[in-house]
């Protein structure tokens, strides 16, 4: 049971990449296959997210955004209260209640879109939409009835970076669905939809290491592991790029981390890293999510066995590019 409050408590809105990345996700949740992103002022001040999924019903919008908003953020003790906010089916009401918010939506072959209008947690206005099918979601003044929260934000341009950092990992695990990345109305990257990932990490990697990644796949019992791994002796980085997702959700943990070095081990030459994206999937069962407000941190039910699909999956395939 607190493996599933753990996940639970996972929904924070801690600073505006989390409302980002709940934003996001719920585009992929919907099937969209673009998801355009803005931020202004490192999200602080604007976050917009558009998506073509299939919308919600207008009956559904305002119990989406306000089924939980019915206690008023103000003081800092009340912060834990967001975070316990943390529920599924409570990402939206929670951003509601700490922004000024405006969602529309319209679902496929509906006659017309709708909107609401929530200022920290309260419903503005609500009406009509002229939107295409889809849903555009948009954040202002995030913490603005919560100013004790605004002082534990970084500099603007550290909080864009953030932002980016959560689009870059949503985009790696989703590669048929396209995004753009916009911040103070620049571009910051767009990639079409069903790049492989190499060409997705092209876009944020140096180019040496890209070229020289190797495609890995590899399973064992009810465990599977795929991703891309630089080839030693080619991948040369100045330190080591590691992305690590479990079960398509981006984590950070040692035991995967210490995996991929193990399966490097020895094959690097001197002032080289290891440079690697893995996917692991497993059943739910067997792994822990366990959150902290900042990274995602798992443990497993049977590590040895993780961390042996893992080294030797890597492994392998880069022996056999060494043959
Ligand atoms: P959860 O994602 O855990 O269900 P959220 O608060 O994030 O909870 O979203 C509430 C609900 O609103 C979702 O279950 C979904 O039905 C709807 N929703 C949110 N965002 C979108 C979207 N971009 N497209 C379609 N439906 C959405
Ligand atoms: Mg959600």
């Amino acid at each position: 049971a607190s493996l599933r409050n753990q996940i639970a408590a996972g929904e924070v809105v801690e600073r505006p990449s989390s409302v980002v990345k709940e934003l996001v996700e719920n585009s992929i949740d919907a099937g969209s296959t673009q998801v355009d992103v803005a931020v202004e002022r490192g999200g602080q001040g604007f976050i917009s997210v558009k998506d073509n999924g299939r919308g919600v019903a207008a009956e559904e919008l305002k119990l989406a955004v306000t089924r939980h908003a019915t206690s008023k953020i103000s003081n800092v003790e009340d912060l834990t209260a967001i975070t316990s906010f943390g529920f599924r089916g409570e990402a939206l009401p929670s951003i509601a209640s700490v922004s000024r918010f405006k969602m529309s939506s319209c679902r496929k072959g509906a006659d017309e879109g709708w909107f609401i209008h929530v200022e920290g947690g309260d419903v503005i206005d609500e009406g009509p939409a002229a939107i295409p099918g889809g849903t555009s979601v948009e954040v202002r003044d995030l913490f603005f009835n919560v100013p004790a929260r605004l002082k534990f934000l970084k500099t603007e341009s550290t909080e864009a970076r953030r932002c980016n950092q959560v689009m870059f990992k949503i985009a790696l695990a989703n590669v048929d669905a396209g995004f753009t990345f916009t911040s103070n109305g620049r571009e910051q990257f767009r990639l079409p939809a069903g790049q492989s990932l190499p060409e997705r990490l092209s876009v944020f990697w140096p180019r040496n290491i890209c070229e020289s990644l190797l495609e890995f796949s590899h399973e064992a019992g009810e465990m599977k592991v795929h991703g891309c791994a630089g080839i030693p002796g080619l991948a040369q980085g100045r330190g080591d790029r590691i992305v690590m997702f479990v079960n398509g959700r981006p984590v950070q943990d040692k035991l995967l981390l210490s995996a991929i070095r193990g399966a490097y081990k020895g094959r690097l030459i001197s002032r080289e890293y290891p440079q690697a994206v893995l996917f692991l999937e497993l059943p739910p069962e067997l792994v822990d999510v366990n959150v902290h407000p900042a990274k995602m941190e798992v443990r497993f039910q049977e590590e040895s066995a993780v961390f042996s699909i893992i080294r030797n999956g890597i492994g392998q395939a880069l022996s056999r590019y060494e043959l």
